[in-house]
């Protein structure tokens, strides 16, 4: 039976009646790094990991939402929905409700089931899967029609606002806008995007170190801070400067005294990284490998060295990763300090790498690390629909 089934046999259970499934993606970040904040560039794909969605409108103003991951329901009305989560799995759909809300949609009360298979916390953003599935389907089960990029926007305001993590727009923007077998060159600040293919012969290879260092969530607001705290220093020397995104390496370098030794390399990783996005991004515009290796190393060193995001094992994870055959580059992705690396691995070796790595990790740091062999997924879509009175909805 496949997920959509699953998911409607134990919609039925659970509420008794059909319901509308949709799924969105989760995501990996093939290079630009913290760069979403600072208006810059990025280039994520959405992968084969989703959360699925179950909805069935109700007829009063209830919103009832059980997440098979937690086992758990949650109850609430269009009416009480505060401004500010509770700190429960909740909050993240709960969120998305409050802000389409707030921006003006009216909707129905809806019976809501959740079920997700991207790992969660694990850096491969989970969150905005579930933000998106959720914003699409209540959007849709009230007939109305999705603007991905507003959906996105609105998942990210919730998770800003709602949950309280200041995140960037890629996770929801992939998650919205992916497609099969391609990559996702997004500029932050116009939010346009280039739709890149990926060579055939690669595998998306994300290695979990499985370790989440409690740094985490801290040091991620604390380099915000401190690209915010730059941007007012460099203005003297770069008038147009409204944000890292403004300034080319030269200047950077130019205006090294302006900067404290520490702020000048948390520049200096932000700058350099919009710059090796772009390469990238040419690289597979003209379907080449050659030169990627060299990119996703001088991506992963700049986050060790100067933005300080790496820790024992990712470091680890790509060194190991570095001495396979077939690999065509390796860095850690996500926002640091334990999570994933991605690989990108030649198809044919790709289950040789999976099984070396992994023997390879455990003996250097002692935990056995999960390993998937990713291809770049769709993004968020209407799946399977058993509701009769519920409008089709086309992408
Ligand atoms: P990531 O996005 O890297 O997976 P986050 O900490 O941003 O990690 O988001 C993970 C959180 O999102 C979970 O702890 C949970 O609160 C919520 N979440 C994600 N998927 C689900 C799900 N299927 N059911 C309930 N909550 C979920
Ligand atoms: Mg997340």
């Amino acid at each position: 039976m496949n997920k959509a089934h699953e998911l409607l046999t134990s919609f039925k259970a659970r509420f008794g009646t059909g319901a509308s499934v949709y799924r969105a993606p989760g995501r990996v970040n093939l290079i630009g790094e913290h760069t979403d904040y600072n208006e810059g560039f990025v280039l994520p794909a959405a992968i084969g990991f989703s959360c699925w969605v179950g909805i069935a409108p109700r007829s009063d103003r209830k919103l009832i939402v059980y997440s098979e991951n937690f086992r758990e329901a949650h109850e609430t009305t269009w009416d009480a929905l505060a401004a500010r989560g509770s700190g429960h799995w909740w909050d993240y759909p709960l969120g998305v409700a409050w802000a389409l809300q707030e921006a003006g949609y009216r909707l129905r009360g809806a019976d809501i089931y959740i079920a997700g298979d991207v790992p969660l916390g694990a850096g491969l953003s989970s969150s905005a899967a579930i933000e998106v599935s959720t914003g699409y389907a209540l959007l849709s089960a009230a007939g109305h029609a999705v603007d991905r990029t507003t959906l996105a926007l609105l998942c990210q305001r919730a998770e800003n606002e709602f949950v309280g993590m200041r995140c960037g727009i890629m996770d929801q923007f992939v998650s919205c806008h992916g497609q099969a077998g391609h990559a996702l060159m997004i500029d932050c600040r116009s939010l346009e995007y280039r739709v890149l293919r990926l060579p055939a012969q690669v595998r998306l290879v994300i290695c979990n170190t499985m370790v989440k260092h409690k740094l985490q969530a801290g040091e991620y607001n604390v380099r915000r801070a401190e690209c915010e705290e730059a941007v007012p220093k460099l203005s003297n020397a770069v008038p147009t400067i409204r944000s890292l995104r403004d300034v080319s390496l030269e200047q950077l370098s130019q205006n090294q005294s302006l900067l404290s030794e520490t702020l000048f390399r948390r520049c200096r990783h932000i700058v350099s990284e919009n710059e090796r996005v772009r390469q990238v991004a040419e690289l597979f515009e003209q379907g080449k490998t050659q030169g990627l290796w060299e990119l996703m190393a001088a991506s992963h060193q700049s986050m060790r060295d100067d933005y300080e995001i790496s820790c024992r094992e990712l470091d680890a994870m790509v060194e190991i990763a570095t001495r396979q055959r077939g690999v065509y580059g390796a860095r850690m992705t996500g926002g640091g300090f334990g999570g994933c690396t991605i690989n990108f691995v030649d198809v044919e070796h790709a289950p040789e790498f999976q099984r070396r790595v992994s023997a390879e990790y455990e003996s250097a740091i002692g935990l056995r690390p999960d390993i998937y062999i990713c291809e770049a997924s769709q993004g968020a879509e209407l799946v399977e629909t058993t509701a009769e009175n519920l409008p089709k909805v086309t992408r």
